[in-house]
């Protein structure tokens, strides 16, 4: 029996078909009724019954390495959890979660942080990927809101790109977008990135901006529209504060003096000026090449201004667009799962929000103030401020900026517990307790894309051996700790419970209301077709497009010109460390391969840690191509294939950040990542690392 689900990688959100036949083998094709993708898989979701194999599964408990019942692994979790909570205050836990949780086990695991443990300490990968764009918004909204739909890029003129790969990295949105300009010959697409990637292939214009100065660029834009009159008045005037401070900021900002800031000629700058200023319907998407800056959030709120001068927000075609990464990093920012959220996009440090929760939760204690963020939080356990941590879903030994060091943290950490579908990671090498959790094709739950989109994860496999769902590990140690408020029967309950958490109190004062989803019965939860939030009694299918009655979030209800200012990356290259390392995605690889490291397949698109060098700095670096490098950073080393292009930039380098040590021992190039954070995001700037290159 075809079994409907969604894809588990990249923030698309891609509906898939799987079907199980007799003798248990499984084929994948797409859902062609699931409005993200109408049918399409791109290379990944279409290998997908390649990966769900058990071997290398963590099929049950270990303790220090020797196989463990689940009773007494459990037990040794919450009894040590309780006792450094007692011994050192709540702030000594802390739970290092991931955007491949379903929104049900994210749920529970913020409940139990935030509301029964009494800490904020709970943050998440996602903080790698879209944290820039949290802030944004809800500096420019009141609210982390997604403002349009994928509807809106066939709707659109212009189709700005901004750094984003997306024909590697979105691809079925890419190929959405493409079939749109296919059909609409006005439609032009421009990408502003400082590398020429596979996306530029489909574009009408590259901008290959320098490095990091994509807030130059649209304060640059901010003062071309303003200073030509670009300015839809009406809206400004009427729902909008701040434009006279964010003018100010750029007031005199020629196009020359930008196109120099920008590294870009003047021609090429204002060819693109011109068309935003006379294209209407305007989208400008934006992806981890703005959120991974130490200025992330400044760049995000750059690109929302010029949208707010001209009104172009809340219509069809047009707005500020977000992608996100992963494949569920929305649902967990609905259920607050990072540091510095609480629950149904309620704040933290807001009294009136925390007594909210509280009360719906019926939790003993709140944590009051913000937690540490993903970085923060591997430098407190590598001094030992924090003594136990849970790790769900990911493999930061890999991931997070500075790797070697977060590798060290765990090692001196007294309590590392991982729950992950798989044996052997970088990170489990590290764990003193590893709890087999479920994978996809297994679990059962829901996730949210990157247009506010919430689409079923369904179950078409039974469990293997004595894996069990996230959100059960977590409620078993919950209770054990002695918890109320952990009972569920199934993610449907726990569903519930969500849904009914982001109406109460609400009365659209918030924007995550799915409400009118908290009556369904296991039944309708089985059934639930894909569906836009908010869903609420007066929008019960959902809703498309937000602010198209333009009312935002903020105390006013106005949206919020913010005023900014361009400002260098933390770390700049010197004699020592002449180039820029910009790491990323390549097509066929999924974050740190544990899934589509499986199948050979895609490992034959690019099967080895590669850096991309123009062709000046290869000869100056004296590496030559398909030769290997060393490359070096003040925090580490790795060793790469050398591939030499002159579609790289002249003075940066690309990585891609999938390869882990059981794939290619050097070539984790997180090793080499500086760990310096936007001061309001805490996201990490992966895109700007000062490094050197020899051959080796
Ligand atoms: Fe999966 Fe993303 Fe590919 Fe869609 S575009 S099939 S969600 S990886």
């Amino acid at each position: 029996m075809p079994v409907k689900t969604t894809c588990p990688y990249c923030g698309v959100g891609c509906g898939v078909v799987a079907d199980r036949d007799a003798d248990g083998k499984v084929t994948v094709s797409g859902d062609r009724e699931h409005p993200a993708n109408f049918g399409r898989l791109c290379s990944k979701g279409s290998a997908l019954a390649e990966t769900i194999g058990l071997e290398g599964r963590l099929l049950a408990p270990l303790m220090n390495g020797q196989p463990a019942t689940w009773d007494d692994a459990l037990d040794h979790v919450a009894g040590q959890f309780a006792r450094i909570i007692r011994e050192h205050g709540p702030d000594a836990v802390a739970f290092y979660v991931s955007g491949q949780l379903l929104t049900e086990d994210y749920y529970v695991v913020n409940k139990l942080s935030k509301g029964f443990v009494g800490t904020a300490n709970i943050d998440t990968n996602s903080r790698l990927c879209m944290a820039s764009s949290v802030v944004g918004h809800k500096r420019a909204f009141g609210s982390d809101t997604v403002p349009g739909c994928y509807e809106d890029l066939e709707q659109a003129d212009l189709l700005v790109l901004v750094g984003s790969n997306s024909a590697w990295c979105h691809p079925i949105l890419h190929q959405r977008m493409l079939a749109a300009k296919e059909k609409n010959p006005a439609c032009r697409i421009v990408v502003i990135d400082p590398r020429r990637t596979a996306t530029c292939e489909g574009a009408d214009l590259h901008l290959p901006l320098r490095a990091g100065s994509d807030v130059m660029l649209f304060n640059g834009l901010l003062a071309y529209l303003a200073g030509n009159n670009v300015i839809d008045r009406d809206f400004v005037g009427n729902v909008t504060s701040g434009v006279a401070d964010a003018l100010a900021q750029v007031a005199g900002q020629t196009v020359a003096r930008t196109a120099g800031a920008c590294g870009l000629t003047e021609g090429t700058l204002e060819l693109f000026f011109d068309w935003f200023a006379r294209t209407e319907r305007v989208v400008t998407l934006y992806s981890q090449g703005v959120n991974q800056s130490t200025s992330g959030v400044d760049k995000v709120n750059a690109i929302i201004n010029c949208h707010l001068l001209t009104g172009r927000i809340g219509r069809p075609g047009m707005g500020p667009f977000s992608l996100t990464g992963q494949p569920n990093a929305m649902g967990g920012r609905e259920v607050g799962g990072l540091a510095n959220q609480l629950a149904a996009h309620m704040d933290l440090e807001n009294a009136a929000h925390r007594d909210i929760v509280q009360r719906f939760w019926r939790a003993p204690v709140m944590a009051e103030k913000g937690g540490l963020k993903a970085v923060d939080m591997f430098d407190a356990i590598a001094d030992g401020r924090i003594k136990a941590v849970w790790i769900m879903s990911t493999n930061p030994v890999v991931s997070l900026p500075d790797a070697d060091r977060v590798r060290a943290a765990l090692d001196a950490c007294e309590l590392v517990v991982v729950s992950d579908c798989m044996r052997h990671t970088d990170t489990t090498r590290h764990a003193h307790v590893l709890l087999p959790a479920l994978a996809w094709g297994e679990k059962d739950g829901t996730v949210t894309n990157s247009e506010r989109r919430i689409s079923r994860q369904r179950p078409f496999l039974p469990p293997p051996g004595e894996a069990r769902a996230d959100w059960r590990i977590v409620c078993d140690v919950a209770r054990r700790m002695g918890y109320a408020g952990f009972d569920y029967a199934a993610a449907a309950e726990v569903f519930r419970e969500h849904a009914e958490l982001s109406g109460f109190e609400n009365g659209g004062r918030r924007d995550f209301d799915i409400s009118a989803l908290a009556t369904c019965d296991d039944q309708a939860y089985e059934a639930l077709e894909p569906v836009q939030w908010p869903v609420t009694r007066d929008a019960p299918s959902g809703t498309a497009r937000m602010f198209e009655t333009p009312h935002f979030f903020t105390p006013d209800h106005k949206a919020r010109f913010v005023a900014v200012k361009p400002r260098a990356a933390r770390n700049a290259t010197s004699r020592d460390y002449p180039l820029v390392l910009n790491t990323g995605r390549v097509r066929d690889q999924w974050h740190t391969m544990t899934r589509t490291g499986k199948t050979a397949r895609l490992l034959s698109h690019i099967f080895e840690p590669y850096a991309e060098f123009h062709p000046e700095d290869a000869r100056m670096a004296g590496v030559k191509h398909d030769g290997l490098a060393r490359l070096t950073s003040p925090w580490g080393k790795m060793i790469a294939r050398v591939v030499v292009t002159s579609e790289q930039r002249r003075g940066c380098v690309f990585v891609p950040m999938h390869w882990n040590e059981e794939f290619a021992g050097a070539g984790r190039v997180n090793a080499l990542v500086n760990p310096a954070v936007d001061p309001l995001s805490g996201q990490p700037e992966s895109k700007h690392t000062p490094v050197k290159a020899d051959p080796f």
